[in-house]
């Protein structure tokens, strides 16, 4: 960290990593759901955990937006 210029807030640097290979999931609070929207027809998509979602987003680009590519 010492080449950058800017002291990256350790805290923000850590959420960023851990949740780099969820991208575009986010946390609801108020809903107490996992968000994202379809990469490709950016239809929303929520489910209760990480893994439903991940499962759900496959579904749905095998299935749906994508037709079985
Ligand atoms: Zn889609």
């Amino acid at each position: 960290m010492i080449q950058s210029l800017e002291i990256p807030d350790p805290f923000a640097t850590f959420v960023a990593h851990k949740y780099a290979n969820f991208k575009g999931m986010k946390y609801d609070f108020f809903s107490g759901e996992w968000d994202m929207a379809c990469g490709a027809c950016k239809e929303p998509l929520n489910a209760p955990t990480k893994k439903i979602l991940t499962k759900i987003r496959l579904y749905h680009t095998r299935n749906e937006c994508l037709g079985g590519y």
